[in-house]
Formats: structure tokens, C-alpha cells, sequence
């Protein structure tokens, strides 16, 4: 086990961790023991999409509990976007860890919490004064996103998208599309949440421009825009199938909003922190958000998230209205300054675009061999394929379900997508290598052709 002033090879364990290695059949024997453990005590709403149990990863690699190593295309979720156990987020954690682990920013405050929020001022679209408050999970961001937007503007009606995602919360589980699994049964749910229809090219083939005008009109009719606090939208849609709405869409969203004075908020949850290639997927589409939301990839897997907004938009709470227990905890704030400094020092924000370099066309050139991949798309390490029938573009969600099995058996952890769950999504980690990248798409090869 660990001692406390190991060097960074002892702590870190990993110098094996380079290739995926497949030992027993998945699960193993040791992850099945765990299962058998795991419900007795864990309720069964807390489901598992793959059905091995993690011992440790570095990079791009986990290797399970029985000892297989898999090629992690998911990150979990995005959050380990520069890398699993990253050597300067181990670091930076660790000495925090030392010094104060706790602070309670409400009650007396510390360093860390204070530059993590001139951070994301700095690295945040817009060159204007922001505020940042920071919080434990991305739903928690979400709900003080909506808190901060409805004091600022006096209104109380909250906009967002078709197959948007924004959490479990009772508030997020409103603003959330999809039912099955995120809300059903799960209500009542929290009033003046508006679903608007958004832009999803692939299906509904609409420009940009014609997208947003119907998204408009749709509120202005249903709502009215004077009712409107906030419209908060994903610049690309993570849990709803990385839907990359059509040029222009989101342009002519914001402007709405600002001549409207509703708030444009933009849930940079799963694209921001490098994800695209740039700090928040919003650069990509020439987004200046009022308030950009960030949790995922802030802090290397440990958990923060952040509202980070224009300074007369934040500072509309009274003092204490915003904060909670661990929110800003020290040791979080700590790594999220290690990612930030690591995007700089490492220059990750290049390795998005070589991992879009790379794997985007590997997939175009499966979606020639396999008709059943309607389509390709994503920005930086942010991509997905979406399986449909050829004719109908009828959703194919059980081979997602097949596809993913079978990646996972042959040591490649895919993560399914969509509101139809018909969507496969890439979001390796920046640390992950050619070679690992196109060794794992042999395999999702393999599992297409096994179809
Ligand atoms: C994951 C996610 C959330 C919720 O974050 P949690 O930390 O799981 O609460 C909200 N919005 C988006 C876009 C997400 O991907």
C-alpha cells in the first residue's frame, strides 16, 4: 500500500499500465465476488453499465480487480480528461492533503478556492470581470446557475433544450429530457422548466438558422420571453447523444437571450476543461456565455464544480445565499489548479484536436464498411457514432448494447449515449497514445463485424 512520502513511481503504481491485457473472462471471479457483495448493499437504481470492478488506472488504462486492463474511451464521463492518476494532479492533491483539508469557504477562506475562480476568469470565453462559486457536483452548478440567473433577473422561467442533460437533482431532473432512467416515477418535478425543441442535424436536417428560430418561436410562444430567466443549453449535448447543433444555432440562441435579457448559460459540464480542444467547447461556435458551468474535468477525478459568470450577474445573491459544506473543498481546488496548469505547461489543449486527427477518421472509415453507422461526429476528443437502420435512421440501441459488451470483453470500456441509447461516445482521456487509440479500434471493429 501507499506510505506517505513515496516517490511519484511508488504512489502511482502504474508503470505496467500501457496496453489493454485480458486475463480471465469479464467480469473475472474477483469482480463477480464484488458483485454478490455489491447488492446486498447498494440499491439497485445505482446500476453499473459494465460489470467489472476498478483496482487502479494511469493515463488511459483501468485494470480491474482480476487483473484485465482496458483502454478507457470514457474517462468515467469525462472527468479523468488528462489522464487517470495524472502524475501532477496526484501531486498537487497529495501535498494539499497535508496541509488543510478542509476549510469551510463559507466560514474562513483559503487559497485554492480563490485561484481556482481567477482560473476559470481567465480561461472562461469573454474578456469581462467574472465571479466564480464553486460547488461539489455539476447538478449542484446547475441548480446554483438557475438560483443566481432567476435573482438577477427577478423572472422565474428556466428554458432548455430536447435531450439536454443537467443532473439527478429534483430542479436538474426537471431541466433533464429523457425520462427512462433519469426521471421516471421520480416526481413531482420543479415547476417553470420549459423544454424547447433544438438542433440536432443528423435528424432534423435544419440550418442553424432555421433551428434557432423555431427554438425561439417555440418559447416566445409556450413562455414569452419576459418570463425567462435563464436559457441553459450544452454547446454539444453529452448524455444526449453528442449532438453538435448546426452552425449558427447557437450564435443566434445567445443573441436572442441578450437582447432579451434573459441569461445565456452555457452547461460546459462534459465539453468543457479541454475536452474539445479548447478550455469550453462554447469557442468552437463563437459563445460568449453570461455563465459557463464546469465540473467533470475540472479537478483529474476528484470532485468540484464551478458557476463562473458575469461579475454583476454572480454578485446579485445577498451574502450567504450561495456555498454548501465541501463545496471548494481544498484538496479538490488543489488538483483543478494542476489541470489548469497542467493544459498549460503540457499544451493539452493541442492533444484534442490530435485525438479528433486520429480517431475521427478511423471512424468515417468504418462508417464505410458498417451502413449501419449513420453518422460521425464531435469536436477534439469529444466524438461519437450513432447507429441507426440505413433507410429509416431508425435508432439501433441493442447494438450500442452489443457493441459495448463486446468492446468491454476484448478490454475497450465504451460508454453508450443518447436519448434512444443508440449513440456511441469517445471521450478518451488526453493522455491516451496513437497506438492505444487505433489498437482500440480494432476491437470496436471486431465488435461491429460480430453484429
Ligand atoms: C454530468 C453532467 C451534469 C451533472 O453532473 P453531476 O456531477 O453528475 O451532477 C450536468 N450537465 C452535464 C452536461 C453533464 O454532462
Amino acid at each position: 500500500m501507499h506510505t506517505l512520502d513515496p516517490s511519484a513511481d511508488d504512489l502511482l503504481n502504474t508503470d505496467a499500465l500501457t496496453e489493454r491485457r485480458i486475463v480471465t473472462t469479464v467480469p473475472g471471479p474477483k469482480s463477480q465476488e464484488l458483485d454478490v457483495r455489491r447488492r446486498a448493499v447498494v440499491p439497485v437504481g445505482v446500476a453499473s453499465s459494465l460489470p467489472f470492478y476498478l483496482a487502479r488506472a494511469h493515463g488511459a488504462i483501468v485494470e480491474d480487480v482480476d487483473g484485465n486492463r482496458f483502454i478507457d474511451l470514457g474517462s468515467g464521463i469525462g472527468v479523468t480528461t488528462i489522464g487517470h492518476t495524472d502524475a501532477a494532479v496526484v501531486a498537487a492533491a497529495s501535498a494539499q492533503l497535508q496541509e488543510l483539508t478542509h476549510g469551510m469557504f463559507t466560514i474562513t477562506g483559503y487559497e485554492g478556492y480563490v485561484r481556482v475562480a481567477e482560473l476559470l476568469a481567465k480561461h472562461t470565453p469573454g474578456d469581462f470581470a467574472k465571479k466564480t462559486v464553486l460547488l461539489n457536483s455539476g447538478a449542484e452548478a446547475v441548480e446554483n446557475a438557475v438560483k443566481i440567473a432567476r435573482k438577477h433577473t427577478g423572472r422565474s422561467g428556466v428554458a432548455v433544450l430536447e435531450h439536454a442533460y443537467h443532473g439527478r437533482t429534483n430542479l436538474t431532473m426537471a431541466m433533464t429530457f429523457k425520462a427512462m432512467p433519469y426521471k421516471a416515477g421520480f416526481g413531482p418535478f420543479a415547476g417553470s422548466i420549459h423544454h424547447a425543441p433544438g438542433s440536432y442535424p443528423f435528424h432534423d436536417g435544419l440550418s442553424g438558422t432555421d433551428a434557432a428560430a423555431r427554438t425561439i418561436a417555440y418559447l416566445e410562444k409556450s413562455v414569452g420571453a419576459a418570463d425567462l430567466a435563464c436559457l441553459v443549453v450544452e454547446p454539444i449535448q453529452g448524455e444526449g447523444g453528442f449532438v453538435v447543433p448546426a452552425d449558427g444555432y447557437l450564435p443566434a440562441l445567445q443573441e436572442w437571450c441578450n437582447a432579451n435579457g434573459i441569461v445565456f448559460i452555457a452547461d460546459e459540464i462534459q465539453s468543457g476543461m479541454a475536452r474539445t480542444g479548447r478550455y469550453f467547447a462554447s469557442e468552437h461556435f463563437g459563445l460568449i456565455p453570461d455563465v459557463v458551468l464546469s465540473a467533470k474535468g475540472i479537478a483529474g477525478g476528484l470532485p468540484l464544480a464551478a458557476v463562473t459568470g458575469r461579475a454583476e450577474i454572480m454578485d446579485s445573491s445577498h451574502p450567504g445565499g450561495l456555498g454548501g459544506t465541501f463545496a471548494g473543498n481544498p484538496v479538490a481546488a488543489a488538483a483543478a489548479i494542476a489541470v489548469f496548469d497542467s493544459i498549460e505547461s503540457r499544451d493539452l489543449l493541442a492533444e484534442g484536436a490530435r485525438i479528433e486527427a486520429m480517431l475521427k477518421p478511423a471512424l468515417v472509415e468504418l462508417q464505410s464498411r458498417y451502413p449501419i453507422i449513420g453518422d460521425v461526429r464531435g469536436i477534439g476528443a469529444m466524438l461519437a457514432i450513432e447507429l441507426v437502420d440505413p433507410s429509416s435512421h431508425a435508432p439501433l440501441a441493442a447494438a450500442v448494447s452489443a457493441v459495448t459488451a463486446a468492446a468491454a470483453q476484448n478490454g475497450v470500456l465504451l460508454l453508450s449515449a443518447g436519448t434512444y441509447g443508440n449513440v456511441i461516445r469517445f471521450l478518451p482521456s488526453l493522455a491516451i497514445t496513437d497506438a492505444q487509440l487505433l489498437d482500440a479500434v480494432t476491437v470496436i471493429d471486431v465488435a461491429l463485424a460480430a453484429l
